[in-house]
């Protein structure tokens, strides 16, 4: 049986901690798809969502085993539509652990045929995350070295 795992998040913006998570899911699953929650009567982005949604395809250009999906849907109902049996989170700490854990229940409750699978982040990755490379780059400081494309 194919294996498809998503890779749900906002990705505001998709970092190079996200990245090296995708790369090290693809030794595991046959098809990655990153997905991104988006609910398009809020707005609340920093990064605009089709600009996010090019820049990543740009990453995954020679891989067609990569998707990029925007849905406006539970993440358990988002894998049921695209057939993924697997959910793929990054975990960096304690803090991420213990949201993690609740989320993953819940999935598991609405979805009992999707298995949450954690990565733990590389360590050169541990300290990357979106809302402080947000901040930094609002405040115009560079943040080129803790993304895959440029912006
Ligand atoms: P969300 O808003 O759903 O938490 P994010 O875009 O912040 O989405 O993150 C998506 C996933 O990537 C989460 O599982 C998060 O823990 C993980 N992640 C974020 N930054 C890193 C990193 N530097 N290394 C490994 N995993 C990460």
């Amino acid at each position: 049986m194919k294996k498809t795992a998503i890779f749900p998040g906002s990705f505001d913006p998709y970092t190079m901690g996200h990245h090296d998570i995708v790369l090290r899911s693809l030794n595991l699953f046959d098809e990655v798809i990153i997905g991104i929650g988006y609910n398009s009567t809020k707005k609340n982005r920093y990064f605009d969502i089709d600009l996010m949604v090019s820049k990543i395809e740009e990453v995954y250009q020679g891989e067609s085993r990569v998707k990029v999906m925007v849905y406006n849907e539970l993440t358990s109902t988002f894998a049921k539509n695209t057939k993924a049996n697997f959910l793929i989170r990054g975990l960096r700490n304690t803090t991420d652990f213990e949201y993690e854990n609740t989320i993953s229940q819940m999935n598991r409750y609405l979805n009992d045929e999707l298995e949450t699978v954690f990565l733990i982040t590389s360590p050169q990755y541990a300290a990357i995350s979106s809302t402080v490379i947000r901040e930094v780059h609002r405040y115009g400081g560079n943040v080129s070295e803790f993304l895959p494309y440029t912006i």
